[in-house]
C-alpha cells in the first residue's frame, strides 16, 4: 500500500495533506511515512522469520534518531560505518549486542569507542585493520569479536560507485587470502573469530549476485569449520534494489527464500543490512518552484531544493519521479527540474515530460528516503532541509531546518587577524 496518495488532487502522506505541512515547516523538506517504514521492515523481517536472523538496518542509508528509532522499538539492530553512527545508534536506543561495524578506515579512536560501547561485532576488512584492532583490544583488556569481510568476486549490476563486491573495488579481503587471514586472526591474543560477511552492492536488482556471493562464503565456511573455527554469524549485507521507475527487483519474500534455498541447514546467525529497501521509498523530498525559464531549446523548472539537500541525480544519475503536491491538469511539457546551487551538475531531472509547473508550485522528488539527507551538505552555504515524519494524523519535525547560525558552528575567526 502507497502512502503517499492524492485525496481530491491533493497529494497526502497518510492522512495529513502536505500543503498543511509545507504552511508550518516552509520548503524544502524531506518528508517519511512511518506507516511505510514499519510496513517495509515488518515485511523483510517476516520473509526471514522461521531463519535464526538479525536484521540491522544499514544506518548510513539514513541516519535520522527518529528513524533509527523505529527500528529499535522493532527488534532491530544497526550496521555502522564510522563512530558517528555508532553514536547515533545508541543514542537511538538500539542494544550495543545488535550492532556490526563495517568500513575500510576505522580509526584507532572508533575502534576504542566501539570496543567500550561492547558492539556485537567488527566486520574487519585488511590484515592491518586485524593488528590494530588486536593492539586497542589488548590494551583495553578485552577481546574483539570479528568477522572478516570476504570480497566474493560476483558480477552486479548497478552503477560501479555503489558495486563493491570485486576485486577492483576497495573493500574486504579477497577470496584467495580469506583463509590465510582467518589463520592469522586466530593467532592473535585479544581477536574472537565468529563471523563471516560481505556486502556485494547497492541498488542489485537481481537475485543471483546475492546467491553467488552466498555460495561463495559457503565454500569458505566449509572451509573454516575443517580448519576448527566456531563461526556462528554469517553477514550479507545489505543491497536489495527497489523500484525508482520501472525497475523490478525482487520482493524481499523471494529475496529470502532463494537465500534459505542456498544456505540449506546452517547452524548459523543470519546477519542482514538493508538499507535502500527499506527507508528508500519512504521518503520524499518536498521542494517549491522559485522560477520558470526557456532557453532556445530547454525549459527549466528551478525549485528551491538543491543538489546539495539531494545529490544523487548528479552522483549516480539516478532517476526519480517527480509529481506535483497539488494535480496540474494540463499538458505536459518537457523540462529539466534545476536547483539554486552554482554547478551544472545541479539538477534533479533532465528533458523529462512533467506538469507545466509555475513559480509558486509545490513539488515532491519521489524515492528520497535512503541516501539523500545523508548525504546533504551546507554547500554553497545552504542550511539543510528540515525532516519530517508522517503517522496517520500526525505530523513531527524530526529535524528542524539549520539556520545561518548553524552553518557557521564551529568556525573563529583567529586572533591574528
Ligand atoms: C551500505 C551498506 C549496506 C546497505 O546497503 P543497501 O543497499 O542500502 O541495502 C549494508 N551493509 C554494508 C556493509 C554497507 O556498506
Amino acid at each position: 500500500m502507497n502512502h503517499f496518495v492524492y485525496k481530491d488532487d491533493n497529494l497526502f502522506c497518510e492522512d495529513v495533506p502536505i500543503a498543511n505541512i509545507v504552511e508550518q515547516v516552509g520548503t524544502p523538506f524531506y518528508l517519511y511515512s512511518h506507516a511505510t517504514i514499519t510496513r517495509h521492515f515488518r515485511v523483510f523481517e517476516g520473509a526471514f522469520n522461521d531463519f535464526d536472523h538479525l536484521t540491522c538496518f544499514s544506518v548510513k542509508s539514513n541516519s535520522n534518531l527518529a528513524i533509527l528509532r523505529i527500528f529499535a522499538l522493532h527488534g532491530g539492530g544497526a550496521d555502522i560505518v564510522s563512530g558517528g553512527e555508532l553514536f547515533r545508534a545508541l543514542r537511538a536506543g538500539i542494544p550495543p549486542d545488535k550492532i556490526f561495524y563495517s568500513g575500510v578506515g576505522k580509526t584507532p579512536e572508533e575502534m576504542k569507542l566501539a570496543l567500550k560501547s561492547n558492539i556485537r561485532m567488527f566486520n574487519v576488512e585488511s590484515e592491518q585493520e586485524l593488528q590494530t584492532l588486536n593492539k586497542i583490544a589488548n590494551n583495553m583488556g578485552c577481546k574483539a569479536t570479528i568477522a572478516i569481510r570476504i570480497n566474493p568476486e560476483v558480477e552486479t549490476n548497478t552503477h560501479p560507485y555503489i558495486s563493491t563486491g570485486h576485486s577492483e573495488n576497495k573493500f574486504g579481503i579477497s577470496l584467495e587470502d580469506a583463509l590465510n587471514t582467518y589463520e592469522s586472526a586466530r593467532q592473535l591474543e585479544n581477536i574472537d573469530v565468529k563471523g563471516i560477511s560481505c556486502h556485494i552492492g547497492s541498488q542489485l536488482t537481481d537475485i543471483d549476485p546475492f546467491l553467488n556471493a552466498l555460495r561463495k562464503l559457503k565454500d569458505i565456511l566449509k572451509e573454516l569449520k575443517k580448519m576448527a573455527f566456531d563461526i556462528t554469524f554469517l553477514n550479507l549485507g545489505g543491497g536489495l534494489g527497489i523500484t525508482y521507475d520501472d525497475e523490478k527487483p525482487p520482493h524481499p519474500l523471494e529475496y529470502a527464500m532463494a537465500l534459505k534455498k542456498v544456505l540449506g541447514k546452517e547452524n548459523i546467525t543470519l546477519i542482514l543490512e538493508p538499507g535502500r529497501v527499506i527507508i528508500g521509498n519512504a521518503g520524499i523530498l518536498i521542494t517549491q518552484v522559485l522560477y520558470t525559464k526557456s532557453t532556445k531549446n530547454k525549459n527549466f523548472i528551478i525549485v528551491d531544493a538543491g543538489m546539495n539537500d539531494l545529490i544523487r541525480p548528479t552522483l549516480y544519475n539516478s532517476f526519480h519521479a517527480i509529481q506535483p503536491v497539488k494535480m496540474i491538469h494540463s499538458e505536459m511539457v518537457v523540462a529539466d527540474l534545476v536547483g539554486p546551487v552554482c554547478e551544472t551538475g545541479d539538477f534533479f531531472v533532465k528533458d523529462r515530460k512533467m506538469p507545466p509547473f509555475k513559480s509558486g508550485d509545490l513539488v515532491a522528488i519521489m524515492s528520497a528516503g535512503a541516501y539523500s539527507f545523508s548525504m546533504a551538505s551546507n554547500y554553497n552555504s545552504r542550511p539543510r532541509p528540515a525532516e519530517v515524519m508522517v503517522k496517520e494524523k500526525l505530523f513531527s519535525i524530526i529535524r528542524s531546518r539549520e539556520t545561518y547560525d548553524d552553518l557557521i558552528h564551529g568556525e573563529v575567526i583567529p586572533e591574528f587577524l
